[in-house]
């Protein structure tokens, strides 16, 4: 067999660290998605609270101006009950002012009572909708943590797979690549490396001088000077 160059060896160890990379990428998203639909639900779960806070004062208004009635007309009661025993006329009169301007009154407040009504039945109409909304969000949660736990264990496994391939290929490397390698590795992962496209660095893009591109075309791997990125030609045979 023969001794693969050391641009085959960097190419397949740069296939290797996007694996890695986009395996990593994966595992991450997992929880990223977990905060995203848990910050939905806390929503649904806040605007639910709201409604209920807001049905909670309605109803209080509605009762308090059912007791504003009924105190109104016990006072109407009393006053009726002081102008059966009115001594003069001007007093029978000016009670009797007075009760027709309560009961005005009453009026008024049956109205604000009604109207009050109204208000805890739209607040009521809303409620089924705010529980679906929260019922929803939290079994979207449930199967989305369920889902992200089983791929996160299979991206898991492909991760200690991918990292052992990319151990046995790290072997294949000769002592002067290994070194450069581990140094760009170490400062870009995988975007340490890059490959010569049409004579200029497939990471930066600036044009590679003649004795680059020979050295390359050659099998062996070099630094962009501009980027330091570690240089392969793609296309060589394996
Ligand atoms: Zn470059």
């Amino acid at each position: 067999m023969a001794v693969a160059t050391a641009a085959v060896v960097i190419r397949t160890l740069h296939r290797i660290q996007r694996q890695l990379t986009d395996l990593r990428g994966r595992l991450a998203a997992g929880p990223r998605q977990i905060a995203a639909q848990t910050g939905r639900l806390t929503a649904a779960e806040s605007a639910r609270t709201q409604l209920a806070e807001s049905l909670r004062l309605a109803r209080k208004k509605v009762d308090d101006k059912q007791l504003q009635l009924r105190s109104s007309e016990a006072k109407i009661t009393d006053l009726e009950a002081k102008r059966n025993t009115a001594k003069t006329n001007r007093e029978y009169q000016l009670l009797g002012e007075q009760i027709d301007a309560d009961r005005a009154a009453i009026r008024v407040l049956e109205d604000e009572i009604l109207e009050a009504l109204e208000g805890v039945d739209a607040i009521t109409a809303e409620q089924p909708a705010a529980d679906k909304q929260v019922n929803e969000a939290s079994a979207t949660l449930d199967s989305l943590k369920q889902r992200i736990s089983d791929e996160a264990a299979q991206l898991e496994q492909d991760v200690a797979h991918v990292t052992k391939q990319l151990e046995q290929a790290e072997a294949d490397l000769t002592d002067d690549v290994r070194e450069l390698y581990h140094r760009v590795v170490k400062h870009k992962g995988e975007d340490g490396m890059a490959t010569s496209e049409s004579g200029c660095c497939g990471g930066c893009h600036q044009q590679l001088t003649g004795k680059l591109l020979s050295q390359l075309l050659a099998g062996n791997v070099a630094m962009c000077r501009s980027c330091g990125r570690l240089l392969y030609e793609p296309d060589l045979p394996s």
